[in-house]
């Protein structure tokens, strides 16, 4: 089987990882930018966006790993300054097809700054347009997610463009009927190989990706290698495996 991780921060994690999933038949993944520390200001998010561009797509093809970039400011770490210089680098890199997609982006708390940085960056999006990569928080989800489908609206998004990532289970069905992709993110306190079963019962494979979110967090290299092992097992066809782990992904963000 071949599979694509739709979201992962490998550059926080060591080689002996990369090894593992390129071993278990993992070909390629998206590397969302986040830095785990509250940037200062353009340096931190510019040698950030370096290191992901430049590095580590190739520290991951030396693995026989492909990659494809998301670039973006991360709820969590919006620069302390110089947001204006960030917002417009991050359109050059776009503007040089540097990166390939927006992200991660999205909201944790849901606070006027957290939106004012998520519109400002796809608006620019918008421009291109790329996919876009969006996070949802642990607490307040579904509020959270409402928040994100009414301004995806507001601003003219195609949601056929946009991944809300880090869904549960019982929000899938709505972010499906607005025409959005679901990223489910399977990892220790998250999804477990069983929760993606039911959401496929229920839900279908279409527009729905996985990933493993691997990074500073509890998570697992070998998440998408396990899902496709469970479902397998539980009887799920090879092409609706596939769909999830692999070509749905990469009808959105060619590798
Ligand atoms: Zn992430």
């Amino acid at each position: 089987m071949r599979f694509i991780d739709s979201h992962t921060h490998t550059y926080l994690r060591g080689p002996e990882d990369l090894e593992l999933m390129s071993v278990a038949g993992v070909e390629g993944v998206i590397i969302c930018s986040f830095f785990p520390v509250q940037p200062l200001g353009f340096s931190t998010m510019r040698d950030l966006f370096r290191w992901v561009m430049e590095e580590e797509p190739m520290r991951l093809s030396s693995y026989g790993i492909s990659s494809r970039v998301a670039v973006g400011i991360h709820p969590r770490s919006i620069p302390e300054e110089d947001l204006k210089a960030v917002l417009d680098h991050i359109l050059a890199l776009f503007d040089n097809e540097k990166a390939s997609a927006l992200g991660e982006v999205g909201l944790e708390t849901g606070s006027q700054e957290e939106e004012y940085v998520l519109t400002q960056q796809i608006r620019i999006a918008n421009e291109y347009p790329v996919p876009m990569i969006m996070h949802t928080p642990r607490n307040n989800k579904e509020k959270i997610v409402d928040k994100l489908l009414g301004i995806i609206e507001s601003e003219n998004v195609d949601p056929a463009r946009v991944i809300i990532d880090h869904l549960t289970p019982d929000l899938v069905a709505k972010v499906r009927s607005i025409g959005a992709n679901v990223g489910l993110t399977v990892q220790p306190g998250k999804l477990t190989p069983k929760d993606v079963h039911e959401v496929i019962l229920k839900n279908g494979p279409e527009g729905i990706v996985l990933n493993s979110d691997i990074g500073n967090k509890p998570s697992d290299p070998l998440s998408l290698p396990r899902v496709a092992h469970y479902l397998d097992r539980a009887g799920v066809g090879g092409r609706d495996i596939q769909m999830i782990t692999y070509s749905n992904i990469r009808a959105l963000i060619p590798l």
